[in-house]
């Protein structure tokens, strides 16, 4: 028995190794806070949870619920576009409902590529973008997203051999996980450059209800003509608190919409349909209950900024997303990789960030926080990185290497 090859060229999940260090520090005693992962930790709106508890009570609901979602799935999804970003799309051709964005994500990549293939992948980044290519045996190119631009790519600098011979382009504004935000005429950038090359541009903005003050993240739906190039992907798993529900969206190219809906039914069948049901009740939110959430989460980044400054990490609080992506300052002691950091963070004060190379190589030296903990576990968390002078790297190394340690 021999998996394939494929599998051998798939690294690990880097969370589910993270997992289990969280878990060992937990076996010693330890009481983790865990900011490492963005999982909200708030509910959905009640309407939602009553639609599903009464949907899921009627006879008629449980059977297969059909391949592209039921048409008023559709139309809430159009409708939402609609009001949200101003974009008019058809609900039967420009959208398909998802089992949550990921799988999207990875269905797509199957979709447009293949042995000697290639994707266009931001680093660091979402996991997936990467992992869809390597599940589908294709090649990546990996763009930079750096600090001094912004974490915007510099699609200019890709060599346009490499461009012309790439069929997808990934991008995700807001961004996960630097938090930077992408404005339009970015977008627009992105939608000339898919234009003139061919390929697809994905846009995947499962944040962009997740802002603070008066920032509203575009769709790259609203640059005129993307329909023709690009899908959008969105899920209910932040805009809604949905996360363990599933529910996701994919918005676009109806050609590409087509392809992936031709691998979709070939491995899926469908959402449970009270979870259809409930998904339209959480696309007509009221707007007032996003903006209440999102300034609990505003509240939570203010604190885990003040308390990462005690720790000499500068985390600027981003315009959208739920992570503070902190630069892990060389004073400290320097040496330190985003994982030895990371590590020692949660060995010496119980708060569990995520490690920046689990993004990329392009996230070392990083961490990632992340603001889905209830507010009163991140002030303790804030506190304990206030009491809490980091040790200079060798030492950390050193515990490292005690077989106590995890
Ligand atoms: N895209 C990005 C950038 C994400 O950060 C996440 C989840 O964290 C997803 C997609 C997946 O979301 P879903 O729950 O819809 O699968």
């Amino acid at each position: 028995m021999r998996p394939t090859k494929r599998l051998s060229n798939l690294p690990p999940y880097p969370f589910a190794r993270w997992a289990d260090h969280i878990e060992a520090a937990q076996e010693r005693g330890l009481d983790v806070i865990r900011l490492d992962m963005g999982d909200p930790d708030l509910p959905p709106p009640e309407e939602v949870i009553q639609t599903l508890c009464r949907t899921a009570r009627e006879p008629d609901r449980h059977g297969y619920p059909g391949y592209r979602g039921i048409p008023a799935l559709r139309r809430a999804i159009a409708a939402y576009y609609g009001q949200r970003f101003d974009v008019d799309l058809h609900p039967d051709e420009q959208v398909v409902p998802l089992l949550g964005s990921k799988e999207g994500l990875i269905n797509l990549a199957l979709a447009y590529l293949g042995p000697g293939d290639l994707a266009l992948v931001p680093d660091p980044g979402y996991a997936p973008y990467t992992r869809g290519a390597i599940l589908a045996g294709a090649e990546i190119y990996t763009i930079p997203l750096r600090p001094e631009r912004g974490f915007l790519p510099d699609l200019e600098a890709i060599p346009t051999s490499v461009a012309r011979s790439a069929s997808l382009l990934w991008l995700n504004y807001p961004n996960n996980p630097t938090g930077a935000t992408a404005d339009l005429s970015f977008l627009s950038q992105a939608v000339d450059f898919a234009r003139k090359v061919d390929l697809l541009l994905c846009h995947d903005a499962p944040y962009a209800d997740v802002t603070y003050g008066s920032y509203r993240a575009p769709s790259v739906l609203q640059v005129p003509g993307a329909t023709d190039v690009a899908v959008e992907f969105n899920s209910l798993s932040k805009m809604a608190n949905m996360a363990g529900w599933r529910v996701g969206m994919a918005v676009g190219s109806s050609e590409a919409l087509s392809a992936l809906t031709q691998v979709k039914s070939n491995i899926d069948s469908g959402i449970f349909r009270p979870l259809q049901e409930a998904a339209i009740a959480a696309l007509s939110t009221n707007r007032s209950w996003i903006s209440a959430r999102n300034r609990i989460y505003e509240e939570r980044l203010d604190l885990l900024v003040d308390g990462l400054r005690s720790l000499g990490l500068e985390a600027q609080p981003p315009k959208a997303t739920l992570y503070l992506w902190a630069a892990i300052p060389d004073g400290r002691g320097g040496g330190w990789t985003s994982e030895s950091f990371a590590r020692t963070l949660l060995q010496e004060t119980g708060v569990a960030v995520a490690p920046g190379s689990f993004f990329g190589p392009g996230g070392e030296g990083f961490i990632r926080i992340s603001a889905t903990a209830p507010t009163a576990r991140i002030e303790e968390a804030a506190q304990r990185f206030r009491d809490f002078e980091p040790p200079c790297a060798a030492g950390a190394a050193n515990r490292e290497n005690d077989p106590g340690a995890t």
